[in-house]
């Protein structure tokens, strides 16, 4: 078992017996620890300076609370602070109907399996929704989100004749038309890499099917790339929201406090299972608690 923050703060604070107020001094080594959990939970280390900084300036000068020690009381402010951060800008999803969603991100992020689940959830929210396949490059994709949609009883669009994204995404809202389907969820290719060609075809079909919602979806065990990776597509496509998945594994998912810090992009739903019914919508809190070990 990991240490918890809490125990290490509060070896780390034991000198503070007896001190009045917080400083820097006196706090140098707390914050120290607060530095290396975020890091140790996969927080970019910008960010994780970035939130110390802000902590600090919040502790600093406070008198340390009678019956309360340093380490509680720092605690305290820490996870206030990185529900606050993480919570910022929450929004329902867009209450558009048709509502069109793209869903975007690297391969093996698990976009297919987050369409189908958030389809399952929508049909659950009264929506008649379908799933669209835009992964033109692998074949198998295709026939993933088709076992997927059948076994959730949602309508299907593919062309699997098509290479032309653009044209896949306008006939789907087209054919989505004539089924009455009122949600449109887009499940778009992915690299293992940002790639230009990539983000260039789904600029286009952006541009072609002006969906309401734009959904990164991200692996929870993302590192430090995850700036990168949520940089170079919110740049290219206006998130609208995040998808954090695999928080069923080992992932303390920090990439999210990364994501949102440097997008402020807010984050929407997170994954945690492989069966679509493991879907949850995001609390801010239960995620603090997972990145502050
Ligand atoms: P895509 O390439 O982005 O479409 O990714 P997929 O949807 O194909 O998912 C890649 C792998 O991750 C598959 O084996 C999925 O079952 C798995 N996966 C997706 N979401 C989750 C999740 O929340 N938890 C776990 N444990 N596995 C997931």
């Amino acid at each position: 078992m990991f240490e918890s923050l809490t125990d290490k703060l509060s070896q780390a604070l034991r000198n503070l017996r007896g001190v009045g107020k917080l400083s820097e001094e006196n706090m140098a080594e707390a914050l120290k620890e607060v530095r290396a959990a975020l890091l140790g939970a996969d927080v970019h280390f910008k960010v994780a300076r970035e939130f110390v900084e802000r902590v600090q300036q919040q502790c600093v000068g406070r008198e340390v609370l009678k019956g309360v020690s340093p380490g509680q009381q720092i605690v305290k402010i820490i996870n206030d602070e990185l529900v606050r951060l993480l919570g910022e800008g929450a929004t329902e999803l867009s209450a558009a109907r048709p509502l069109r969603v793209l869903m975007v991100g690297l391969h093996g992020s698990g976009k297919t399996t987050s369409s189908a689940k958030l389809a399952k959830l929508l049909k659950k929210r009264g929506y008649r929704p379908m799933v669209v396949a835009c992964d033109i490059y692998r074949p198998a994709a295709i026939d993933q989100l088709e076992i997927l949609a059948k076994a959730e009883e949602v309508a299907f669009y593919a062309d699997r004749n098509s290479k032309d994204v653009p044209a896949i995404g306008a006939a789907a809202l087209e054919a989505a038309r004539e089924a009455t389907c009122d949600a449109i969820i887009f499940d778009t290719a992915g690299r293992l890499q940002i790639d230009e060609t990539l983000i260039d075809e789904v600029k286009k079909l952006r541009a072609r099917v002006q969906p309401d919602e734009v959904f990164l979806v991200a692996d929870g065990a993302l590192g430090q790339e995850a700036v990168n990776v949520a940089k170079a597509f919110n740049d290219a496509l206006q998130l609208t929201g995040l998808i954090l998945t695999k928080l069923d594994g080992d992932a303390r998912g920090g990439a999210a406090l990364s994501i949102k810090s440097i997008t402020g992009v807010p984050i929407k739903f997170v994954g945690t299972g492989e069966k679509t019914e493991n879907f949850e919508i995001f609390y801010p809190d239960r995620l603090a608690s997972r990145i502050l070990g």
